[in-house]
């Protein structure tokens, strides 16, 4: 009998995540024999035997956990004379298409299990990890994934761990952040103290998976306060972090949907209605949402286990618009007039990552903020493209890398409006090109020119002799919703968000694009309205408001609005037009009808008037009705319906619930005839949601069931988020399709 023999090569997340030894089981199960490794692409493997078709056939469907096989491909090759099923040594370096490294993952049950376990030799250790949990990204130096290229290079295996490491029926084997007790990392204090510190009131700076984390006790206002003042936070709300699911029911509303996330390998923080309206009153004030997540490192875990407060606030280590720190020294540094107490490790961060957030909007979850439990995940892309890095906007940024059908989005960086921001945008964009081996031929940037990211791309293009392109801001949203999606047919775009430059040198933010990759056309937009210190304004919904006034020619006098800024001044302005920029933004529209409402006149953060006005609408409410008309070829929304219902509603004292709902329900009613409007010129059938308005979940949902009745198919944000950090997908899809 003539003997098969195939070679098979896996590629996707295959490394880092127990693929070589589920293979190796699979084999000698099925009695084959031949060999199975990691290379730079992924994992090759030759089985020879009867068994080869069903080894074939299960590969795929019994895969580990965390893998996400993307391709396989077989090869007829010569048998040969062997016997056994080997694991080779991992092959080094060669170019092209390269594997992917997997996101960092919360600890496992099993893991969970033994730390527990007294008579477990890793019980109580803080960083116990096998091959299905534990950091991956944020310790990675180089490939392929080995110890040797990993922030564990600094730890030599003892012979206990040594032996689980080379032993393929270990849940440890190859697993590359194993260690122990003996010989792996450490905290720099007790758990104990660690607890005790925060069971007094004090504020611990702890070392995590990939950065720092300030903690408290949530349920101690003063040491919530206390840390909000130092950290110069003003009214921006906290995340806070519970042990697990019954702890999170104790203190907000969950869903099946948002349990199931909650309690995923990734364990974002997810922004659920709250339960206790004390916590809820200094951890996220004026918000009806509070974020949570689950205890994900082992040390978390131990924390709550030791009697840590049962609600603890864990916010980023940074100071206000900072990045995250990631190291000792500089933590100490940045964060010493922050913490009272630190509590670091001594395994290096290589690549900071944030927390994730996520909302669930109507069962579904959609992304806040990506970044810790998904980067590097990569997501595949409708259409080639040219290996190229994209660096975002400007708040809220990510930049990403692509190359063919693959882009990997970075993890939150913050607002890249200070050096330290940019710098930790060129190296979070540097490790993830050398990781996934892309040589850039062009970096992509928005055309904004007072961005400094725009500004780092013409630098880095000249530098490195490449392409700079600028990709129109609204455009970079909407493909990035259709490149999520899949998307390769022409959409119309509702993009409303706060501020994105308009090629006609405005303030854009209220948008109709009618199109796709290769080009969108503006087929209509809010109608514009003249913001008196342009951007400035953004931290005044009273100044925006006044300007609302103005172009709805309602007399300001007696509105919340006039009470709180300087009138003369501002309508000075507005008359004469000095310092004054139009913008057609949707989200300085939410920030005017707070203002009117009298829900807020300055803010402390970006979006907190829209955030605020979005937690008081509830209940139902007919639609306030705005103006959707042709001018021409141009669709125009005309706000001024909504201003003087807003003005009115607070001069009548009417419910500020019943008004902010009624204002939501307006603006989705405006989309949707705004949709059928085109729909009867143009003929188009998909309606895409995006920008970071769409953030609102009143909005979405509201949005979500009027274009659905009127017969449209709707895509909404599930994989990057809606607002600035899900630009630089767009920006890829755009920039690729020029050139
Ligand atoms: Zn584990
Ligand atoms: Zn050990
Ligand atoms: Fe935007």
């Amino acid at each position: 009998m003539v003997a098969i023999r195939r070679a098979v090569r896996v590629t996707g997340v295959v490394q880092g995540v127990g693929f070589r030894p589920y293979v190796y089981a699979l084999a000698r199960e099925l009695d084959l024999s031949g060999h199975v490794g990691n290379d730079v692409h992924g994992v090759f493997i030759e089985v020879q035997g009867d068994g080869v078709e069903e080894f074939l056939a299960r590969l795929p469907a019994d895969a580990p956990p965390l893998s996400v096989i993307e391709d396989i491909t077989v090869a007829e090759v010569e048998p040969q004379v062997e016997s056994g099923f080997r694991i080779v040594e991992s092959a080094g370096s060669q170019s092209g298409e390269v594997t992917s490294i997997p996101p960092d993952t919360a600890v496992c049950e099993d893991c969970l299990r033994e730390l527990r376990d007294p008579d477990d030799r890793r019980f109580g250790y803080p960083f116990i990890a096998c091959t299905n949990c534990g950091p991956r990204y944020t310790m990675v130096t180089g490939l392929p994934y080995d110890r040797a290229n990993t922030s564990m290079a600094d730890f030599p295996l003892c012979a206990a761990c040594e032996a689980e490491y080379t032993d393929p029926g270990s849940r440890r084997y190859h697993a590359q952040p194993t260690a122990c007790w003996e010989c792996g990392p450490q905290l720099s204090m007790p758990v104990a103290a660690v607890v005790a510190a925060l069971n007094q009131g004090q504020i611990v700076a702890i070392k995590g998976i990939g950065g720092y984390h300030l903690a408290c006790d949530g349920l101690d206002s003063e040491a919530v306060d206390r840390l909000r003042r130092r950290k110069q936070r003003g009214d921006k709300p906290f995340a806070v972090m519970v042990a697990d699911v019954s702890a999170a029911e104790r203190i907000a509303v969950l869903d099946s949907a948002s349990r199931e996330l909650l309690a995923s390998p990734a364990r974002p923080v997810l922004l659920l209605p709250s339960r206790d309206a004390g916590l809820q009153g200094h951890v996220a004030p004026g918000n009806s949402f509070i974020g949570v997540m689950l205890a994900y490192t082992p040390l978390h875990h131990l924390l709550f286990d030791a009697g840590a407060p049962a609600v603890l606030v864990m916010t980023s280590g940074n100071v206000s618009d900072e990045p995250i720190c990631i190291d000792v020294q500089e933590s100490q540094m940045r964060l010493g007039a922050i913490a009272d107490v630190f509590c670091h490790h001594d395994r290096v961060i290589q690549v900071a990552c944030d927390d994730s957030v996520f909302r669930v909007i109507g069962e579904v979850p959609q992304p806040v903020r990506r970044s810790r439990g998904y980067t590097p995940s990569p997501i595949s892309l409708p259409r080639s493209c040219p290996p190229m890095i994209a660096v975002g906007g400007e708040i809220k940024a990510t930049a990403a890398v692509a190359s063919g059908r693959r882009a990997w989005l970075t993890g939150h960086i913050g607002d890249v409006e200070n050096l330290e921001t940019l710098q930790m945008l060129e190296r979070s964009v540097g490790v993830l090109a050398d990781l996934e081996r892309v040589m850039p031929e062009a970096v992509v940037s928005d055309a904004h020119p007072g961005y400094m990211s725009r500004t780092w791309a013409a630098r880095y293009a000249t530098d490195n002799g490449i392409d700079h392109i600028e990709i129109q801001h609204h455009h970079a949203h909407l493909a990035s919703l259709m490149a999520e999606h899949g998307v390769d047919e022409p959409v119309l775009g509702m993009v409303f968000d706060g501020t994105g430059y308009g090629v006609d040198g405005t303030i854009w933010g209220g948008e109709i694009l009618l199109g796709g990759y290769d080009g969108v056309q503006r087929v209509g937009h809010l109608k514009p309205v003249s913001l008196p210190g342009g951007d400035a304004a953004v931290r005044f919904p009273s100044r925006v408001a006044l300007a609302h006034l103005f172009a709805a020619g309602v007399d300001p006098n007696g509105t919340a609005a006039a009470q709180s800024t300087d009138l003369r001044l501002v309508q000075q302005m507005l008359r004469t037009g000095s310092h004054c920029t139009p913008t057609t933004s949707m989200g300085r529209l939410f920030d005017a009808v707070a203002s009117l409402l009298d829900v807020r006149q300055a803010v402390d953060y970006e979006a907190q008037a829209a955030i605020e006005l979005e937690a008081l609408a509830v209940g139902a409410a007919d639609p306030w009705t705005a103006q959707v008309e042709w001018d021409g070829d141009d669709l125009v929304i005309d706000p001024a319906g909504w201003i003087r219902a807003a003005v009115d509603s607070h001069r009548r004292l009417v419910p500020v619930a019943w008004a902010a709902r009624a204002f939501h329900a307006g603006v989705a009613q405006a989309v949707v005839v705004a949709a059928c409007a085109v729909r009867d010129r143009e003929g188009v059938g998909t309606v895409g949601l995006t920008g970071g308005v769409f953030a609102n979940a009143v909005l979405t949902r509201d949005c979500v069931a009027g274009l659905t009745a009127a017969g449209f198919k709707v895509l909404v944000h599930r994989i990057v988020p809606p607002n600035d950090g899900g630009l630089a997908l767009g920006q890829v899809m755009v920039a690729g399709a020029g050139s």
